[in-house]
């Protein structure tokens, strides 16, 4: 094996087991989202001195766009895992398939859940932390805008603690 399929390799099965481990940390409750199973597994592959900090880091970010792109296929299309792969499954290693699929079929999950709370999204309160941009009082209608990264204070006309961030049409 040249140093380069050696490399390759390495980094493959420790996608691999990204992927049991996020399937163990979810069937056992340990996780909150997709995210919080990923960071957990980043930190055990680290800890455990199977990947650098780094290697962890990227593998992280593969697993969670193809968990991601393939949940939101599996919420949007109406199609399988086998039609977002665009082959067989069996034509994948069996526990391999089995795990991603049930990652994925619980980040869709996730990602209902989600979308029904991006309804409630764009109530801001004071304390959050917000990036650059405006924000309106829900009490008074009083703007307040940001251009860095800030924490949220009480609106300066009437005191109050929740904002919004009406839709980019609005006239400021
Ligand atoms: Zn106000």
């Amino acid at each position: 094996m040249t140093p380069t399929e050696k490399r390759s390799e390495h980094l493959t099965h420790g996608y691999n087991r990204m992927v049991e481990r996020v399937r163990s940390a979810f069937e056992h409750g340990t996780a909150a989202s997709l995210l919080h199973a990923i960071q957990l597994c980043k930190d055990k592959a680290f800890e455990l001195q199977e990947l650098s900090k780094e290697e962890a880091e990227r593998i992280g970010d593969f697993l969670h766009r193809d968990v991601q792109d393939a949940a939101e296929y599996l919420a949007n299309s109406g199609g399988d895992l086998a039609d977002w792969m665009r082959f067989d499954l069996e034509l994948i290693e069996e526990r391999l398939a089995e795990s991603f699929f049930i990652v994925a079929d619980r980040t869709c999950i996730e990602l209902s859940q989600l979308a029904e709370e991006a309804q409630h999204v764009g109530e801001y309160l004071t304390g959050d932390v917000v990036g650059p941009g405006s924000l309106q009082c829900s009490a008074c209608d009083h703007w307040v805008r940001f251009q860095e990264t800030s924490q949220l204070p009480v609106c300066p006309a009437c005191g109050g603690g929740i904002f919004k961030r009406p839709p980019a049409e609005q006239d400021l």
